[in-house]
């Protein structure tokens, strides 16, 4: 199979309805969408994904009444979230419906759902009898896609269409919160901040520190948006010397946020924002590891990003793909 890449809405839910899968722009990474209440076309994306059965998927609405129509509801504080965030890049832990296959829940009593904020995204739900179930389309372990041409290069020969959004306007996966204690709890850190949901609903509980492989949130696996050649991360100037007594300068590969290294060629620097703007880091991220990836070099190292808004989310990314990160689990998505 080779996929075609478009804007052809009806075709791509037409597979939707057949039970194919079809790649889906939405605002944090591209996703690899099935319909959630079919057994069958959804145990394809496990398989295309090479994905652990262990790990769930989220479900993505178009909204609230779509939700319903499942048989599920969001409780009185994610309500309040849902009337500042959604659509945008938020997912929401839920007690599940009998209407929710065990196969999306990784047979949990809990679904996670979101409603994604990508205007061809929202059309396409809004045409659908069902809602989508869908990760990010790239294979288990690997970096996520922002572009429709990422999605070719892993997935190509695997699906049968990439419905093309353009550029991910985030570019990080969405941030996951759990409605299923007395106080809300963070699973993954993501598009919308820690800062902003606390400005709504006040406190919430973190995640556990450190890198899990209870698949509790299997977001939390350490090894994960691997690259090819090790990473490390850090800061920069105290990784340089190491790296350079081991490498020459051509071999090695920076990202930073604002900074231009010295040490190491111009063209091996990538800056993610030289102004400092923490969501242009975070939509260049993933594009950045990417394309030091596919460079002939021996070493990333990427900065320490500032611990506060999208900042978090940019660190737990670049943390869970440093090498350092890739002995207690074998299992990741
Ligand atoms: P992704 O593969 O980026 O779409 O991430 C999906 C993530 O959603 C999983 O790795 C989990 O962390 C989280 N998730 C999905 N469903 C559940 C659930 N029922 N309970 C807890 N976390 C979930
Ligand atoms: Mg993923």
């Amino acid at each position: 199979m080779n996929s075609s890449i478009g804007v052809d809405l009806e075709k791509a839910a037409n597979l939707l309805r057949a039970g194919e899968l079809v790649a889906i722009p939405t605002e944090t990474v591209y996703g690899l969408a099935a319909n959630a209440l079919q057994d069958e076309a959804v145990i394809k994306i496990y398989q295309v994904k090479n994905r652990p059965q262990f790990n769930p998927l989220i479900l993505h609405f178009a909204n609230y009444q779509q939700l319903q129509a499942c048989g599920l509801d969001l409780p009185p504080s994610a309500q309040k979230l849902a009337a500042r965030f959604s659509p945008g890049p938020l997912t929401y832990v839920i007690p599940a419906s009998y209407s929710i296959p065990g196969i999306v829940t990784a047979g949990t009593p809990a679904v996670a759902v979101r409603f994604p904020n990508h205007p061809i995204t929202l059309e396409l739900l809004q045409k659908l009898e069902f809602p989508l179930a869908a990760p990010s389309a790239n294979p288990s372990g690997f970096v996520s896609p922002t572009s429709a041409s990422h999605v070719a290069a892993q997935l190509g020969e695997s699906i049968p269409y990439i419905l093309d959004g353009g550029e991910c306007s985030v570019g990080v996966e969405s941030t996951i919160i759990s409605f299923l204690e007395e106080q809300p709890r963070l699973l993954r850190y993501g598009g919308i901040t820690l800062e902003a949901i606390e400005a709504v609903i006040g406190p919430v509980s973190l995640p556990e520190t450190g890198y899990v492989d209870n698949p509790v949130a299997p977001g939390m696996l350490a090894r994960h948006y691997a690259t090819r050649h090790p990473l490390q991360t850090g800061r920069l100037q105290e990784l340089l010397p190491a790296a350079l007594e081991q490498y020459a300068p051509s071999e090695i590969v920076s990202i930073s946020f604002t900074e231009l290294l010295n040490d190491i060629p111009a063209t091996n620097q990538f800056i993610l924002s030289p102004t400092g703007h923490l969501p242009e880091a975070a939509r260049r991220l993933f594009a950045a590891l990417r394309l030091a990836d596919e460079m002939n070099i021996s070493l990333i190292l990427a900065a320490e990003f500032p611990e506060e808004g999208l900042g978090r989310a940019i660190n737990d990314r670049l943390r869970r793909a440093s090498s350092s990160a890739s002995t207690s689990v074998n299992a990741t998505d």
